[in-house]
């Protein structure tokens, strides 16, 4: 025992065969391409347009190399007649065809576990060499999708988290609450990691609601001092009526100084003002995918969610035509992510759709595009009497009255009219219990939805918590259509 002191670690770490992860890379040239954040927000984020491109160009077209030795896009872009030297620059990406997720779905089962995708010619041989972790998605529809990352797709990860935190006014000293379980979403890890080694921001990492109870939840926030917090909207809303309810104290007492959570479609801004009047601090925006990670976010000025262009190149794509739309349509997002070489993602169609809002500097001095919020799934439209509609769509309607708990579930079916099939929508509507009079409720929703969707729907008010199963509210993402048209049920 007593030559375990001065056995030299150093030299012990130098002569391992082991693929330790602080010796598996340079750390310097990491930080270098990818600043951290405070060297980021006076660099890289203020560059002009210019030499944003220029810097997507180049990260573009080392991916572009690194695909043609990838087979999953060997046979994509072979299958699409592309040849090499096709690409000449990211001018070209069009030329490129885009894929999605049940591409990759489809390329894990037939080369299981993790499909061509990585780039790896052997697993065993690529862990050997490669630190690495395994992330998937949430897997809400069907199969979970695996990712899997190596050091500079997880450092970049968290530092792209940090980045966020930063110019979202988190500073060293502050302690960030993350109710959310580190498990296989990248989420959590990268929050956490990016308070603790970006920022030097103490996170308190309780996870979800099923490790530590809201109550716990609360009283570690009064404890701690907790003066920030990453969460979603269904999650700060319970947290706030749990603190009430069950501590018989108000969240406001910890004055919060900002939440940064991922709002979804709030394009007028309801549901922000109901988390900040609740918690008495500003809230911010994002928006992440599993293969892509931390994409867009809004800066102190709130106004569009910033693209992270050094990150990411984000194309906005009309959803049928695959063809970019006009400035300020709503399309699919397609991602091409320029910091990822294991498991490369080149023009990857997200089926999220999205709006470009301004190309235009902004006020914060970024020169990096905006868009809306997220908007919703396409994958998830229905298509109605010829019309494409988007469950996610009525949020806005749904909370426009403050006599809705803001809840709502479409549900798509056949009916007849005058003595013809005909397709209808039927959107439920929570009411909540201290609600009082629901007088004009219906009509003055059904009214507001044919104006935002297109389309005659009907509404059907419901009692508060009876969608609670049906929308699956509380477990991650919400459901919000119900296909009951035999035509559709058939299909699928
Ligand atoms: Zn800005």
């Amino acid at each position: 025992m007593a030559n375990l002191t001065g056995i030299g670690g150093e030299a012990a770490a130098q002569t391992s065969s082991l693929p330790l992860y602080h010796k598996a890379i340079d750390w310097d040239a990491l930080y270098r391409e990818y600043p951290v954040p405070d060297v980021y927000a006076r660099s890289v984020y203020l560059w002009s347009a210019d030499r944003v491109r220029d810097l997507q160009n180049r990260r573009f077209m080392a991916l572009v190399d690194i695909g043609w030795k990838n087979r999953f896009y060997q046979s994509l872009w072979g299958k699409a007649g592309v040849a090499p030297g096709d690409i000449r620059s990211i001018d070209d990406i069009e030329k490129l065809p885009t894929f999605n997720s049940d591409d990759i779905k489809n390329d894990q089962a037939e080369h299981p576990p993790f499909g061509l995708l990585p780039g790896y010619e052997s697993l065993e041989d690529h862990l050997r060499t490669t630190p690495s972790r395994l992330q998937s998605s949430g897997g809400t529809t069907g199969k979970p999708r695996y990712t899997l990352q190596g050091i500079t797709e997880n450092e970049v990860n968290s530092i792209s988290a940090a980045r966020g935190l930063y110019l979202q006014g988190v500073r060293t000293g502050d302690i960030l609450q993350i109710p959310a379980t580190n498990a296989m979403a990248s989420l959590p890890w990268a929050y956490s990691k990016a308070c603790n080694e970006y920022l030097g921001v103490l996170p308190v990492t309780t996870g979800s609601g099923v490790v530590t109870p809201t109550r716990r939840q609360l009283e570690i926030a009064f404890d701690v001092g907790v003066n920030c917090w990453m969460s979603f909207p269904e999650y700060l809303t319970r947290l706030a009526q749990a603190a009430k309810d069950e501590l018989g104290r108000d969240v406001r007492e910890l004055k919060t100084k900002m939440i940064t959570t991922f709002l979804g479609p709030d394009t007028e801004g309801t549901l922000r003002a109901h988390l900040e009047s609740l918690w008495g601090c500003p809230v911010y925006d994002n928006y992440g995918v599993n293969e892509v990670g931390h994409g867009a976010l809004e800066c102190s000025h709130r106004r569009g969610l910033h693209f992270m262009e050094d990150l990411s190149y984000f194309e906005i794509l009309d959803t049928e035509s695959f063809k970019p739309v006009e400035h300020g349509k709503v399309g699919n997002l397609v991602a091409t992510v320029l910091y990822r070489k294991t498991f490369p993602i080149i023009r990857y169609n997200l089926r999220d759709l999205g709006r470009m809002l301004s190309t235009d500097t902004c006020d914060c001095g970024s020169s990096f595009r905006r868009m809306d919020h997220f908007l919703g799934r396409s994958d998830n439209m229905v298509r109605m009497r010829g019309v494409n509609v988007y469950p996610m769509g009525c949020l806005p309607a749904v909370r426009s009255d403050p006599r809705t708990t803001g809840e709502w579930v479409c549900e798509a079916w056949d009916g007849v009219v005058d003595g013809r099939a005909r397709e209808e929508l039927t959107v439920h509507v929570e009411v909540r219990r201290d609600a009082g009079a629901v007088d004009g409720l219906q009509a003055k929703l059904e009214s507001r939805l044919k104006n935002d969707l297109g389309l005659s729907v009907g509404v059907k008010l419901v009692d508060e918590g009876q969608l609670q199963t049906v929308a699956s509210l509380g477990e991650g993402k919400a459901k919000r259509l119900i296909e009951r048209r035999a035509a559709y049920l058939k299909k699928s």
